[in-house]
């Protein structure tokens, strides 16, 4: 395989490879690789006439939509960077985002529009293009099978017209991307803070891509499910931007809707997919769902949260597939861990925490005390991380060099230890850790104990201010449907089963925990609640 200077030239080679294969799956249509090519040429021959230049951002505010992945390459295609923006967000974090991005263009679907036309009402944001494109929605559980569409909003260029206007155009020439150059500014999730924009580079996807690739062992026929959001890391690289290294199907369902997933799974028998847990576990609790349904499935993945083992040894009994854990951040482009696929992931004796898997090739992870200084296998300390896949730097605006990571190297704030066998193992992030009367409490531990508890659907826990203690445990836990349990049972539960300083001396009941769009466990919003 050449080695690709950019994702222009890697997508290229996909489509002389393979420019009949499908490209995208979005409910009954597909879309070949030779037509995603064209249509991007089209979009991107569009941009220019509208004034969009090499260097300009162009931001995709949508669900995962074919037009997501159009709008990447053809950003790409006119010499731009693409930035990914959360469709759940609201005029606040929208406005935000398009400031610190210094976006130029926007690419919008009709759903959102709203959100996107007030915030460019009163403009104080850069962007002058606005493409808007209707999506296909199902709306609500009862009438899933009605796949509604949203009615175009006036006032922008819409996509399909564009589309069509310029079909066979191609863009005028810019400059090849260089290895280092920026592709996308992908924002943090904001679970723990604001959300920054990690500056990650043609090189840093291509090198990732192909660490999916070779790591899952995938190939042509491994259709690909787009569990995770494509906007998300997570979703981006290990769906995206994969199924065009591959080149793989890419199957999509618009939103994560568990239902429409299950029949996305039946109609196009994808083998692969990476989420966050809480997403198996949505599927897992469709009605009537079995280990058949998911029988295509065998390289399942979860990444970006944490996995309670008593959560995971539940949803493989229904998915009939053991689910690897894969680790990696926003500024690592995704994966820097994985367990791999032949190979069931060790479980720490001491805390009982699930190994996030061993340190892709190329990559350098170690873990560290306070001062920086390397700890020896079994001692907990940060993660640190260097590799070709770790970001510039945090984007600082146009023409500004990214701010580097120290010699490379990410601290990525999460605390962690490995074994003598090279296993990683997290203990938690460190800005979640709790100190309740002197005492380092780990939310996750306890986390893990609660999930044991059968009533138990979702738990969270956080440390709440206390006069006495400095800080006190607390819990918040959502029940399965039909189960009960009361506050004094679950204490005592927990009790029983952990050292005093850590059993939660208050849990709170709540139908449904806050998760950020791509599924973790908001506990910075139940601390302010
Ligand atoms: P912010 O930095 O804005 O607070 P975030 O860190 O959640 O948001 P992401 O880049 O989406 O943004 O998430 C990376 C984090 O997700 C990691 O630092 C880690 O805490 C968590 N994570 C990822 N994979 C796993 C895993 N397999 N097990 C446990 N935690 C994981």
């Amino acid at each position: 395989e050449p080695e690709f200077a950019n994702l222009l030239d890697m997508f290229a080679d996909a489509v002389r490879r393979a420019p009949d294969r499908d490209a995208i799956r979005y409910f009954d249509g597909v879309i070949g690789l030779a037509d995603l090519d064209a249509a991007s040429d089209a979009l991107a021959a569009a941009l220019q006439d509208l004034g969009f230049a090499a260097g300009d951002r162009l931001a995709l505010f949508s669900q995962n939509d074919p037009a997501f992945v159009i709008g990447m390459l053809a950003t790409w295609k006119a010499g731009g960077i693409a930035v990914s923006v959360n469709p759940m967000y609201k005029e606040r974090e929208l406005a935000h985002l398009l400031r610190d991005s210094g976006a130029r263009a926007l690419l919008c679907l009709d759903e959102v529009h709203a959100v996107a036309r007030n915030v460019l009402a009163d403009n104080t944001t850069g962007v002058d293009i606005v493409v808007s494109f209707t999506g296909r929605d199902f709306q609500t559980r009862d009438d899933d099978r009605v796949l509604g569409t949203h009615p175009p909003v006036g006032g922008t260029h819409d996509l399909v017209t564009l589309l069509t206007e310029y079909a066979g155009r191609r863009p005028a020439a810019v400059a090849p991307a260089a290895p280092d150059d920026t592709a996308f500014l992908v924002y943090t999730s904001g679970t723990t803070g604001d959300p920054k924009g990690a500056r990650l580079t043609h090189a840093n996807f291509v090198f990732n891509a192909r660490s999916y690739r070779e790591w899952m062992r995938l190939g042509p026929d491994d259709a690909i499910l787009a569990i995770a959001p494509l906007f998300h890391i997570t979703g981006l690289v290990g769906h995206g931007i994969l199924s065009l290294l591959v080149p793989a199907p890419l199957v999509l369902s618009h939103r994560f809707h568990p239902g429409v997933m299950v029949d996305a799974i039946r109609e196009h028998r994808p083998v692969f997919t990476v989420g966050a847990i809480t997403a198996f576990a949505a599927l897992a609790a469709v009605p009537d769902v079995g280990p058949e349904d998911f029988r295509s499935l065998t390289k399942i993945y979860s990444g970006g949260a944490p996995i309670a083992p008593a959560v995971a040894g539940k949803l493989e009994v229904v998915l009939g597939g053991y689910i690897h854990n894969a680790y990696g951040l926003t500024e690592t482009s995704s994966i820097t861990h994985v367990v791999p696929p032949d190979r069931r992931a060790p479980v720490d004796p001491g805390s009982g925490a699930l190994s996030i898997g061993v340190p892709i090739a190329s990559v350098h992870a170690r873990i560290v005390d306070e001062n920086g200084h390397d700890l020896p296998p079994g001692e907990v300390g940060e993660l640190l991380i260097a590799g070709p896949q770790v970001a510039a730097g945090y984007w600082r605006g146009p023409g500004t060099p990214a701010t580097p990571f120290p010699d490379g190297e990410l601290r990525t704030g999460d605390v962690g230890f490995m074994d003598p066998d090279g296993w990683f193992y997290l203990v938690d992030r460190k800005k979640d850790m709790i100190i309740a009367a002197g005492y380092k409490v780990w939310p996750r531990e306890v986390e893990d104990v609660l999930y044991t508890h059968e009533a138990v659907r979702e738990a969270a826990v956080i440390g709440v201010p206390d006069d006495y203690r400095g800080e006190t445990v607390h819990a918040v836990v959502s029940l399965h449907p039909g189960a009960e349990i009361t506050e004094p049972d679950l204490i005592a539960y927990c009790k029983a089963r952990m050292a005093a300083y850590k059993y939660p001396r208050a849990i709170r009941f709540v139908p449904d925990l806050p998760k950020t769009a791509s599924g973790k466990i908001l506990r910075r919003e139940l601390r302010g609640s």
